[in-house]
């Protein structure tokens, strides 16, 4: 790494970081005033696509769910990608005008994604200014899909079903703009809309038909009940309920809405099963207490499903960030988190997430601001550069 760093060539694509930094703000101000809520980020998508066919990549291309792709070509094989995300979650009509006040920039999504877009033209442009060649292919990827309802609908596309399914050899996502978090695990998450259903009636004439209501709370009050391992980390929360008719009929459905999150694959599946045994068992136990011929139904719809990953210390990839982070000053702490890493960390493939930036805050409100200092934002692209070079193998 030090050499790397040492090297001219670095140097060159280090004073391209700076000279090229005016324009780097530029792109962050230009992409995060183009709406791009999830499953609509068409939009800021071939703005993208615009952006990066102006800095001469080999092949830049959207594919089929909206994942825009630059390559840039490597002398050897191998394929690297460096993402981030083009979605955001605030809704198209919200107000994305960009307020600067001094060193701090505020508009919703400023950091959150669109700080990573950004930086992966900078990170071109700095190569293609120090005309670096690196073995392996550069896949550079502003990708679909990665908040909540997205379900990480990109990454799923790009690692199973699109043309580089099976090829890719390792991972960065850029995102968020912390620099002193290293994620190399992935918290996973179960998400349901369970619905209770029965024959409903009127809530005096009816009186003893069984009442999904009362399988729901029997449910319920079965969850809060449910123990869970402090490490690895795993929750599990009944965020929504609803249903009913009026307050004088017994429900014909109600539902509520459940997370389940850890970052072990064994405690998540643990977790998703004593779920679905307390289910059972509370419309069982309502079927029991009820007019015979008159049994609920239970509908089970999982609506959110991110793969986990335990945290590593170390190994491809982590090891490289890790040294790259540390050369240019960050004291990155080591974490699990839920983003688009989650997908090549289950499929085995080397991946980190690094934050974009130095600093900044109020992520996923209409407050979102950025420190646009550029001593401290030069650093961290150096460093995020630094990385995916010693991944990619500079020849
Ligand atoms: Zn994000």
């Amino acid at each position: 790494m030090e050499s790397l760093v040492g090297s001219a060539g670095f140097k060159k694509a280090q004073a391209g970081l700076t000279a090229d930094f005016d324009r780097f703000l530029e792109d962050l101000v230009t992409l995060t005033e183009i709406e791009a809520p999830s499953f609509g980020e068409e939009k800021r998508g071939k703005k993208f696509l615009e952006l990066l066919q102006k800095e001469g990549l080999d092949l830049v291309e959207m594919d089929d769910v909206g994942n825009v792709i630059g390559t840039r070509k490597g002398t050897a094989s191998g394929r690297v990608v460096v993402a981030a995300h083009l979605d955001t979650v605030f809704a198209a009509d919200t107000d994305l005008r960009v307020r600067r006040e001094g060193m701090h920039w505020y508009a919703p999504g400023i950091c959150d994604d669109t700080r990573g877009l950004a930086s992966l033209l900078a990170l071109v442009r700095a190569m293609n200014f120090a005309g670096m060649r690196t073995r392996s292919d550069v896949l550079f990827v502003a990708n679909v899909g990665e908040e909540g309802p997205g379900n990480l609908r990109g990454m799923r596309h790009l690692f199973g079903k699109g043309k580089y399914a099976g090829q890719i050899d390792a991972f960065f996502t850029l995102d968020g703009i912390n620099m002193d978090s290293l994620v190399t695990g992935a918290i996973g998450s179960y998400r349901y809309t369970i619905t209770f259903k029965g024959p409903g009636g009127h809530s005096f004439l009816d009186f003893g038909v069984a009442n999904p209501a009362n399988a729901l709370g029997e449910f319920v009050a079965g969850m809060a009940t449910i123990t869970v391992p402090d490490e690895p980390r795993t929750t599990f929360c009944v965020s929504m309920v609803g249903g009913g008719t009026s307050v004088n009929s017994v429900p014909e459905s109600v539902w509520v809405k459940i997370d389940l999150r850890s970052a072990s694959p064994v405690e998540l599946t643990r977790l998703d099963k004593e779920m679905r045994d307390l289910i059972e068992a509370a419309v069982i136990a309502e079927n029991r207490r009820s007019r015979a011929g008159t049994d609920l139904s239970v509908e089970i719809c999982r609506i959110g499903d991110r793969p986990p990953s335990m945290v590593r210390e170390s190994g491809p990839v982590i090891d490289e960030a890790l040294g790259a982070l540390r050369l240019f000053g960050f004291e990155p702490r080591i974490e699990a988190s839920s983003t688009d890493a989650n997908i090549p960390m289950s499929l085995g493939v080397p991946a980190v997430m690094i934050g974009s930036g130095a600093s900044g805050g109020g992520i996923h409100t209409l407050g979102e601001w950025v420190d646009v200092d550029p001593e401290a934002g030069q650093r961290a692209l150096a460093a995020i550069l630094a990385a995916v070079l010693a991944v990619a193998d500079l020849s």
